[in-house]
């Protein structure tokens, strides 16, 4: 088994987006997506978290994408998730920018959590990082953000993606949104992954920079929050939300990783960046293999992750291969 407790599950409902980030998604390139017929269906998902990860310990879910809110019949997957005894914790990610019309439904089937990317206060600069044209799409995310608030999802966190020249000046103004607010903004560090020629023109910003910004504005105290995984958790003294950094550049976190991903077309794999082991688990379920042979598959990755991770990919020490880079998170599952 793992040294780690692996628990966590995130799930894939779609590759598909209806942004384009610019770090997210290769410019000019053409995605291959999975076809329709290959996505899992409800039905599949619901059998593969009851009878083969929770059996397994999996007690976290996180439902993903791509943009999880186009997936039709995303309500009744987070019904059935939160409704299984053995799920802890069930929470989504999503750019919000359907939540202002979903927020209400999403709560009462049953979901809590959610996560959504919030990259820029600044329409225009918003537009230019989500590939939209004109400057709606900004309102439309933040009314989606009021909505999740209105609702009463919590904890509440904001995604930010930071890169050089485009959105790094924002810092404060984005930290600022914890002050009078119980949000949770997190500063994730631009990954080699997605658009290569963007990550290699800009590089990424180093957390210890943002975390200085604002410290040296209004000072942090370390604080934690449910379900901050990797992140380092501050908040601003008398702020009603928190700071996190994601910093997976600057200090890999795979000796702590608890986390498996599991595709739109069925792909488990166990770690981002590194699809060594991975198994195609809508292959096995229309194959009808017995749960206990899927149960055993997946049971055998888990012991073999230790050895599959990040690192061991950057010292070259397993099968990596280019077209790892060549994924995108929306096609992984971010
Ligand atoms: N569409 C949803 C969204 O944007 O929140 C969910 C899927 S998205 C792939 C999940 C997360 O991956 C987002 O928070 C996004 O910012 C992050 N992400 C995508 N590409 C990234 C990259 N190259 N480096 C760091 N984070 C990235
Ligand atoms: Fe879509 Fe999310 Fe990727 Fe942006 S980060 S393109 S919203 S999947």
């Amino acid at each position: 088994m793992s040294k780690n407790r692996i628990d966590y599950l995130r799930i894939s409902l779609i590759d598909r987006c209806n942004f384009k980030c610019v770090y997210c998604m290769p410019e000019g390139k053409t995605i291959s997506y999975a076809l329709q017929e290959n996505w899992l269906s409800v039905d599949e998902l619901i059998n593969l978290v009851e009878s083969v990860f929770i059996p397994l310990g999996f007690r976290k879910f996180r439902l993903t994408g791509g943009e999880p809110l186009l997936r039709p019949d995303v309500i009744t997957l987070i019904r059935a998730i939160a409704a299984l005894s053995g799920t802890e914790d069930l929470s989504l990610t999503t750019n919000a920018y359907r939540l202002a019309d979903m927020a209400d439904s999403l709560y009462q089937a049953g979901l809590r959590r959610i996560n959504i990317s919030l990259d820029s206060l600044q329409p225009e600069t918003f537009e230019r990082i989500t590939g939209g044209q004109g400057r709606t799409r900004w309102q439309k995310v933040w009314t989606g953000i009021q909505a999740a608030h209105r609702v009463g999802f919590s904890p509440l966190k904001l995604n930010v993606v930071v890169i050089s020249g485009v959105n790094d000046s924002e810092i404060l103004e984005l930290a600022a949104l914890t002050l009078n607010q119980a949000w949770h903004v997190r500063f994730i560090e631009f990954m080699p992954i997605g658009n290569q020629d963007l990550f290699q023109s800009k590089g990424w910003i180093d957390s210890a920079c943002l975390q200085q910004q604002i410290r040296s504005r209004w000072g942090l105290i370390t604080a934690s929050i449910q379900g901050y995984g990797p992140a380092d958790v501050f908040k601003i003294p008398e702020a009603k939300g928190t700071i996190g950094f994601i910093s997976q550049m600057s200090d890999c976190f795979c000796d702590r990783c608890n986390r498996m991903r599991l595709s739109a077309d069925g792909w488990l794999r166990p770690c981002l960046l590194n699809e060594t082991g991975q198994i195609n688990l809508r292959q096995a379920l229309r194959q009808k293999q017995s749960v206990q042979d899927i149960r055993d598959q997946v049971a055998a990755l888990l012991v073999a992750k230790d050895t599959i991770h990040f690192k061991a990919r950057d010292s070259g020490t397993t099968a990596a291969s280019t077209a790892l880079y060549s994924r995108t998170m929306s096609q992984i599952g971010g």
